[in-house]
């Protein structure tokens, strides 16, 4: 019977992969900037090859350590995400919502937890998380990259890079979680990222990463399959979202 057992563990990442994963980043950011002091349209290139490794980790450690890990002072964080999305709004039995908004209200009160009813509160939600994203790569992506090259070029494209990467993240957890037939919905890194996610939503200490599993492949919380006694736990993903647009559709619904 299935009893949807959401997996609490902690994430675990030793220290010798902490190590290894932020030497990695370090190496090949320090690699990008070499491009970007090489020219003009060497410094553009380089701007998302800089950035996107870096936003990996940022919204890495967004997830992983200020959404579910227990930071003093930042409680409330941790209660809209874990609390909040993962087991009162969106538990595996429950991976989809019909309403009308993408996101969750965040003003209070915040509990009883509910999707939000009205174009202001979605838009909270939504532009909140962006600017969480955005407000980590300041110290992370581009305070270093306007520092270590002085580059407009190279800066501008990071900004740009961040800003677009930022919203991005957002936007496509949103409709992850509220299938309606979008475009994007039908494109294939979307619907691998949507089983991605669906694995995080039972082993919360896996698949960290929500759009950029780099740093999950670094620190080695990468995830691709249940395991057996997870999958017998909780519905298939196709269970889950019935909607998702990689479930080959019976051919008698097709045709009617
Ligand atoms: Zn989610
Ligand atoms: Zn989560």
């Amino acid at each position: 019977m299935q009893t949807n057992k959401i997996h609490k563990h902690e994430i675990t990442v030793s220290g010798t992969r902490w190590l290894f994963a932020l030497s990695t980043i370090t190496a090949w950011s320090f690699a990008t900037l070499l491009l970007a002091h090489a020219s003009t349209l060497g410094a553009i290139l380089a701007g998302p090859l800089y950035t996107i490794p870096l936003i990996s980790l940022g919204e890495w450690l967004v997830h992983g350590v200020m959404y579910h890990g227990r930071i003093p002072g930042l409680k409330f964080i941790r209660d809209i995400h874990h609390a909040g999305h993962h087991f009162a709004l969106f538990p595996p039995k429950n991976y989809v919502q019909h309403g009308k908004y993408e996101f969750m209200r965040f003003r209070k009160p915040l509990v009883p937890f509910q999707m939000s009813d009205n174009a202001l509160d979605n838009w909270l939600t939504e532009w909140s998380q962006i600017g969480l994203h955005f407000v980590v790569g300041i110290p992370l992506i581009l305070a270093p990259a306007w520092l270590l090259t002085h580059s407009l070029p190279f800066f501008v494209s990071t900004l740009v890079t961040l800003g677009f990467v930022s919203w991005l993240l957002a936007y496509v957890h949103g409709v992850i979680h509220t299938p309606a037939d979008r475009a994007i919905e039908h494109l294939r890194w979307f619907q691998w990222l949507d089983r991605h996610h669906y694995i995080h939503h039972i082993d919360l200490s896996a698949n960290i990463n929500f759009l950029l599993p780099i740093c999950d492949l670094l620190f080695g919380t990468q995830k691709a399959v249940l395991t057996d006694e997870e999958a017998a736990a909780n519905p298939s993903f196709e269970e889950a979202k019935p909607q998702a647009k990689d479930i080959p559709r019976k051919p008698e619904l097709v045709a009617a």
